[in-house]
């Protein structure tokens, strides 16, 4: 597959000094589905410890039930997909879709107030479960009543505390550790891309929510056997940053720890930044201490939240993001091509048929002439008999992307929300990082013009 780097804002590397990196799902891929399958068992474990049924043991995970950028709606028990200006455009409640009139009837305006409490966006790779555990939980009471179940909004805390929990117990990071060959996709081009960068001046650090432990034995594991110019990846990184708590390491002042990295034993650290491994601290230090303008600094995540919303918002660093669903995406919209053409063709033979209704129809009220009825009946059929043909043409166009939720970056005719943060907040964006560090480090990144309404005439 071909390396590509979408731009968003003009991006040029060679004004870059400072690249930092987040380490889950960016410098480390996961097996996401075979990760997510295993969050989803330590839920059900998590799930009926505080109570909940035992039928939950039954659930199966399904992966392709839900996709990144859409919301729970707590109250109602549905998940949601909005599209750029946070309308409805299809959803859920437990396992099946609500129609259009009935989504109409509980939704009075199809706009979300994303800033209400009652809506919880699913926003990185890592809570396809909790979505998908949410929506079982809400069939399940539906389908058993009479089962001990809280209501949708108490069922959406639990199941976010108890995957909270399962991330900070260790029992994720324990499962990861015990096989880590399941887990974690190694990807030697990631490496070699990084000892380039290296070569060319630029510096490379890691700020990561994850503890130490956890980071070196992944890094062991994923970095070392592939370094040709470094001989561990302590050397490749110019300082790391454990138990950084982003988003708020972005805006807040917190102090910095130094690690020991053969102990792992943390002390206090008051002197100005130096290479070495943190944990903590805030980006306020990292500009302070280096003298770095903001914009000398890139980093790169995949949470648009935890990673690049914030940042952006507050730091002015400029931003990537992977997208690791961007790859299927891609090759998808290759594959319906065809189908889309098909989709095009017959808006074009609607046109004029619209076109020739509009003229009879205004004849009709305007003139009081005598129109042709039959002629009038006819072209709406036509018009009918197009628009059911396009309506399953969308179906198995969309359903090749994801059969319940379609396009990842699309809702409709217009980008989803999830897009729409993307193109807000990240500089750049690409599937995976080795596709920016196979790149020169000296790249310009130029962001294409985009057209308003009024120029694509
Ligand atoms: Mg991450």
């Amino acid at each position: 597959m071909r390396h590509r780097v979408y731009v968003n804002r003009t991006l040029n590397l060679k004004k870059i000094r400072y690249i930092g990196l987040d380490m889950d799902h960016t410098l480390i891929r996961y097996n996401s589905e075979v990760f997510e399958n295993l969050s989803f068992e330590l839920l059900k474990t998590k799930l009926i410890q505080k109570g909940y049924p035992e039928e939950i043991k039954d659930f199966k995970f399904n992966f392709h039930f839900a996709i990144r950028g859409l919301v729970i709606d707590k109250k109602r028990g549905n998940l949601l997909k909005l599209n750029r200006h946070s309308a409805i455009r299809a959803s859920y409640h437990g396992l099946s879709p609500i129609d259009f009139k009935e989504q109409n009837k509980i939704y009075k305006s199809t706009y979300i107030d994303l800033g209400d409490p009652n809506f919880e966006a699913i926003d990185t790779a890592f809570s396809i479960s909790h979505a998908v555990m949410f929506s079982q939980i809400v069939e399940l009471k539906k389908q058993k009543p009479h089962l001990q179940i809280p209501d949708f909004a108490i069922v959406a805390d639990d199941v976010l505390a108890a995957l909270d929990e399962a991330h900070r117990d260790g029992s994720i990071k324990n499962a990861v550790k015990k096989d880590l060959p399941r887990y974690i996709l190694k990807e030697r081009e990631i490496v070699l891309g990084l000892e380039k960068f290296k070569k060319h001046g630029k510096k490379i650090f890691i700020v990561t929510n994850s503890d130490y432990h956890y980071l070196k034995t992944l890094f062991d594991y994923a970095i070392n056997p592939f370094l040709n110019n470094h001989a561990t990846w302590q050397e490749l990184f110019d300082f790391v940053i454990t138990y950084a708590q982003k988003p708020r390491f972005f805006y807040d002042q917190l102090p910095l720890l130094r690690v020991d990295p053969k102990t792992g034993l943390m002390s206090n650290y008051d002197e100005p930044l130096k290479p070495g491994i943190y944990q903590g601290g805030c980006a306020h230090i990292i500009t302070r201490d280096l003298n770095l303008h903001p914009d000398e600094i890139l980093y790169i995540g995949d949470h648009i939240y935890g990673d690049i919303l914030r940042l952006k918002k507050d730091c002015a660093w400029r931003t990537a993001m992977v997208i690791e669903e961007l790859s299927h995406e891609i090759e998808t919209n290759r594959k319906v091509k065809p189908i889309t053409c098909e989709i095009e063709q017959l808006m074009q033979q609607k046109e004029p048929l619209e076109n020739e209704l509009t003229e009879l129809l205004t004849r009709k009220y305007e003139e009081d002439s005598a129109v042709d009825d039959e002629k009038i009946e006819r072209i709406q059929r036509q018009i009918g008999d197009i628009d059911s043909n396009i309506a399953q043409l969308i179906k198995n166009q969309q359903a090749a992307y994801n059969p319940q939720w379609g396009q990842l970056m699309r809702a409709g005719n217009e980008e989803s929300y999830f897009a729409y943060q993307v193109e807000r907040y990240a500089c750049i964006y690409m599937a995976k990082l080795s596709d920016l560090f196979s790149l020169s480090p000296r790249t310009y990144f130029r962001a294409p013009r985009r057209p308003h309404a009024h120029e694509n005439v």
